[in-house]
C-alpha cells in the first residue's frame, strides 16, 4: 500500500510541478499568453460607437501627432490642439480637410481626446472599412475597465458593487484581447452592451470618474478564473429571482460550464425590472420581428408556448404554431424574447388575446453570471467584492494577473 502510494507520489509532485510552471510560463495555455501575464495592463481595442461617414474630433489645448500605418505614408501634428471633421475619400480618410491616402491613420493626443462628446484617453485608431470609418480606441486595460464600470452599474452601486463589477469587466475584456486572432482584429470590443458599455472618462447618469478609476485600482490585474483559468464573466442586468444557466441563454461558457448554471438570487427585488408589466405583442409584429431574426412564421399564428424551461425557470425552448397546416416553429429562450420584444426571456405566462399575446415576465438581461442589481444590494448590505463574485460564480479563484 505504501509503495504504492510511494510509487504515485513521484509522478503526482513532477505532474504539480509541471502545472505550476504552466500556469507561470503560460505556455501552451488558449488563455494566458505569457506576455500578458508578465508586469503590466495589456493593451484594449474598443470601437467607438457604429460605422460611420464621418466623425468629430476635438483635442482640447495639447500637443497631438496622427501617422498613417496602412495606406499611403502621412504625417501631422500640432501643438495647440485640434478639431477636425473625419470623413472617407476616394483614396482614404479626409483629416483636417486633406485626402491623406491613409486608410489606418492612429491620433496620439499628449492626454485625451474627444469624439462624439466624451473624453478618452490613449490613442485613436481611423479604419477605413467599406468606405467608411471606423474609430477605435486602444488603450491599457486597466483605464478601460474604469471607463466601464459606472456605466454598466449605474449611480446607485454600493463602493464594493464597482469593485466587483471591475474584476468582472476586465475578465470578460481579458477573454477578449487573449481569444485566439484577437491580434489581428482591428478591435476587440464593442463601446455597447454587445460587449460592455464604455464611454472613457466621460460616464453616463453623472456618475464621477475619478471614483470609478479609484474602484478599478483597487483590484489593478484582479481576474476571475476557474481551474486556475481566466473565463467568459457573463452579467447582465437583473435576473428576478434566479440566474440561469449558458445553454438556456445560448452563451459559449468555454471550459467554465460549471460556474454559469444559475444561482437564486433575493437580492434584485428592489430593481424596476423585477418583473415587468404585463407586454402585449400583436400577431403582425411577431410574424414581422420573427422574419428579421431569419425564423419566419406566416399567419395566422395558432399559439405560442413554452417548451422547455431552464435554471430558475428561464424559458429554454419555445414553439410558435402557424400557417394553415398548423406547423411548428421551434425558438430558442433569447429568440423568443426578441419576437416578443420583451426585456428578458425569465418568461412567466404568454396568454392569448385578441389579434396578439399578453406576456408576463422578469429581469433585464441573459441572466447568466452576475445579477448587476443583485450586486448593489448585495454591496448595500455589506458584501465584499470578493463575496458577490463568488456568490453569483460559485467555485472561482480571484487571481492577480499583473
Ligand atoms: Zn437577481
Amino acid at each position: 500500500m505504501g509503495r504504492r502510494v510511494d510509487q504515485l507520489r513521484l509522478p503526482l509532485s513532477i505532474a504539480i510541478g509541471a502545472l505550476v510552471a504552466f500556469l507561470f510560463l503560460g505556455c501552451g495555455d488558449p488563455y494566458v499568453s505569457p506576455t500578458l501575464a508578465a508586469t503590466e495592463a495589456p493593451l484594449v481595442r474598443v470601437r467607438l460607437g457604429s460605422v460611420r461617414r464621418s466623425a468629430e474630433l476635438l483635442i482640447e489645448k495639447q500637443g497631438w501627432r496622427a501617422q498613417s500605418v496602412a495606406g499611403k505614408a502621412f504625417n501631422s501634428s500640432g501643438a495647440r490642439g485640434l478639431r477636425t471633421k473625419l470623413g472617407v475619400g476616394a483614396r482614404g480618410i479626409l483629416f483636417e480637410g486633406r485626402e491623406t491616402g491613409s486608410t489606418l491613420l492612429v491620433v496620439k493626443p499628449s492626454r485625451t481626446f474627444q469624439l462624439d462628446g466624451a473624453t478618452y484617453a490613449g490613442v485613436l485608431r481611423i479604419r477605413v472599412h467599406k468606405g467608411k470609418l471606423e474609430c477605435v480606441n486602444e488603450l491599457d486595460l486597466e483605464t478601460y475597465t474604469a471607463g466601464v464600470i459606472g456605466n454598466e452599474v449605474g449611480p446607485k452601486g454600493a463602493p464594493s458593487t464597482y469593485r466587483a463589477q471591475a474584476v468582472a469587466a476586465r475578465t470578460y475584456a481579458w477573454m477578449k484581447i487573449t481569444a485566439p486572432g484577437a491580434d489581428e482584429r482591428s478591435f476587440h470590443l464593442y463601446d455597447t452592451a454587445a460587449s460592455q458599455v464604455y464611454r472613457g472618462m466621460s460616464p453616463r447618469y453623472g456618475v464621477p470618474y475619478d471614483a470609478m478609476v479609484r474602484f478599478t485600482r483597487a483590484n489593478t490585474g484582479v481576474i476571475l478564473t476557474w481551474n486556475a483559468r481566466p473565463f467568459r464573466a457573463y452579467y447582465s442586468s437583473t435576473c428576478g429571482g434566479h440566474t440561469t444557466d449558458h445553454r438556456t441563454s445560448r452563451l459559449d461558457p468555454g471550459h467554465a460550464g460549471d460556474v454559469l448554471q444559475g444561482v437564486p438570487c433575493r437580492w434584485c427585488k428592489t430593481s424596476k425590472y423585477f418583473s415587468w408589466p404585463a407586454h402585449v405583442v400583436t400577431d403582425a409584429e411577431l410574424v414581422s420581428t420573427l422574419k428579421r431574426i431569419k425564423q419566419p412564421v406566416s399567419m395566422p399564428i395558432h399559439r405560442v408556448r413554452v417548451k422547455e424551461r431552464g435554471r430558475g425557470g428561464w424559458v429554454r425552448t419555445a414553439e410558435v404554431i402557424y400557417g394553415a397546416g398548423r406547423k411548428t416553429k421551434t425558438l430558442s429562450g433569447p429568440e423568443l424574447r426578441t419576437a416578443l420584444g420583451v426585456r428578458s426571456h425569465n418568461i412567466q405566462t404568454i396568454k392569448r388575446i385578441t389579434g396578439g399575446f399578453q406576456v408576463s415576465g422578469r429581469g433585464w438581461g441573459h441572466g447568466v453570471g452576475m445579477c448587476q442589481w443583485g450586486a448593489i444590494e448585495m454591496g448595500k448590505a455589506g458584501a465584499s467584492e470578493s463575496e458577490i463574485l463568488r456568490y453569483y460564480y460559485p467555485g472561482i479563484a480571484l487571481r492577480k494577473v499583473y
